[in-house]
């Protein structure tokens, strides 16, 4: 049987289905995810790659619920453009780390958000124009 870290002892786990709810910038943001419970001791199994998961989607859900840029349309673009991120900051105008984190899809500002798509949406109008 698996070790319990939390109450120290040997225990089955039950997978049960739960929410967590993230706060980002004021926004709560419902994840469900399938937790292990400790059968002896009703604790959840602390899993790292699930925590990280989590934030992930929280992130991700969040950006949707934004509408900011997709992180697929800012990699398209650069790729397209041969751009690195050190030229692709310098285009759109903002810091490197941010280019890195937006095209990953994790959390930018909502300025970096929109200098993005001034850059990448505007190009796209001038090219079909
Ligand atoms: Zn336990």
């Amino acid at each position: 049987m698996p070790f319990c870290d939390a109450c120290g002892r040997n225990s089955s786990f039950a997978v049960v289905n739960r929410t967590r709810t993230i706060n980002i910038r004021g926004m709560d943001i419902h994840i469900p995810y399938r937790a292990e419970v400790c059968i002896a001791c009703g604790e959840e199994r602390y899993n790292d790659e699930l925590e990280m998961l989590i934030l992930d989607k929280a992130a991700s859900a969040y950006r949707d619920k934004q509408r900011m840029l997709p992180s697929e349309q800012i990699a398209r673009y650069m790729e397209k453009n041969h751009l690195t991120a050190e030229e692709m900051a310098a285009r759109v105008g903002c810091a490197v780390g941010d280019i890195l984190r937006a095209e990953k899809g994790r959390l930018v500002s909502i300025e970096t958000d929109q200098k993005l798509k001034d850059t990448i949406l505007g190009q796209k109008k001038a090219q079909t124009a």
